[in-house]
């Protein structure tokens, strides 16, 4: 039913892509980051939370249709629906259904409940398409109300001492977690990037705890104690160095391994990951009941070696996702 093909992962009989990268007639968008909606589809399909951002990201113009979750929809004969995905606010697994065999393309997802995304919801299905972004066995993260403590108690203690909470997050997911982690002892300031993303979230009616934009041009030379929110593209910026007497966090399922070199000398890390760890991934391949699994991004050698040797059939797909996400994402949006 699917094809990996040069412009993306194409479904044959519907005649639609999921998360294309090259420009093309029909898109159905998993969800907004930057590596799996990308500019040029002449039409997107999407969850109706996703629409807003696609719109800020790619052009107010572009065509979309929105579905809710579960809602059934037919294209050139194929049941197509979104489920969701758990990763960000709108993101969705995309089930695709023809001649009584179902193909499920999570997107990228995450098992945890974040408090604002919808929870993962298993889909049972005959061939499942996972990413891998941390499939391997290290990767296990705590529970969220736990990570969030943590982050929590980090933030007292600087602010004990009139010291400012740098914290870094992607813009959209992680930046808004954050907020909802630290909401009971701030009102964090964020950078415009982050209040362009919350700002579309509210005005469709998606409640987020209160939050204020950071002027720097103003604002940062008297700040004590605060929490402030920005973007991994302002990590070492001398933006950031306006800010005094700071300590600098950063939120990532990277930091559970604290090899890369690029955040080495932040003050703190917290592996908050919008992505399963490797319990999550196996447990989602495990209650989708799949005969085949195709793995996608991230250690996805790791991963399928893995699930053949348990007995589970799996391949490896190669994909352009993932690359965007971790690094550029917020990098594109400031260009745009
Ligand atoms: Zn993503
Ligand atoms: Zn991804």
């Amino acid at each position: 039913m699917l094809e990996f093909r040069r412009e993306g992962i194409y479904c044959v009989p519907g005649q639609f892509y999921i998360d294309p990268w090259l420009p093309v007639d029909y898109a159905i968008i998993t969800h907004a980051h930057s590596d799996h909606a990308r500019i040029g589809m002449k039409k997107y399909l999407c969850h109706k939370f996703t629409e807003p951002i696609l719109r800020l990201r790619l052009g107010a113009d572009i065509k979309v249709q929105t579905v809710n979750y579960n809602e059934e929809l037919s294209i050139n004969a194929v049941k197509v629906s979104l489920h969701p995905a758990g990763h960000i606010i709108g993101s969705a697994q995309v089930r695709i259904e023809y001649k009584g065999k179902v193909t499920v393309v999570s997107g990228d997802f995450k098992i945890q409940d974040d408090g604002l995304s919808t929870p993962f919801e298993p889909i049972k299905c005959h061939d499942f398409i996972t990413e891998s972004t941390f499939g391997l066995p290290i990767y296990n993260w705590l529970e969220v109300n736990q990570i969030n403590q943590n982050l929590v108690e980090w933030v007292l203690n600087n602010k004990e001492k009139g010291i400012n909470s740098i914290i870094i997050g992607y813009a959209l997911g992680k930046a808004q977690r954050i907020m909802n982690a630290v909401k009971d002892i701030s009102v964090p300031y964020v950078h415009y990037a982050i209040s362009k993303i919350n700002n579309s979230f509210l005005e469709i009616g998606i409640q987020l705890p209160a939050y204020q934009t950071i002027d720097f041009q103003n604002k940062p030379k008297d700040m004590q104690g605060e929490v402030i929110i920005v973007p991994p593209s302002l990590f070492g910026s001398t933006m950031l160095k306006g800010i005094p007497r700071s300590f600098t966090a950063i939120c990532s399922g990277w930091m559970q391994v604290r090899g890369a070199r690029r955040w080495r000398s932040a003050d703190a890390g917290f592996a908050i990951s919008d992505h399963a760890d490797w319990t999550g991934l196996l447990k989602a391949v495990k209650e989708s009941n799949a005969e085949r699994v195709y793995v996608t991004h991230g250690f996805k050698s790791e991963l399928s070696r893995y699930l053949n040797e348990i007995g589970i059939e799996s391949h490896e797909i190669t994909t352009q996702f993932g690359v965007e996400e971790e690094i550029d994402e917020v990098i594109n949006e400031e260009k745009s």
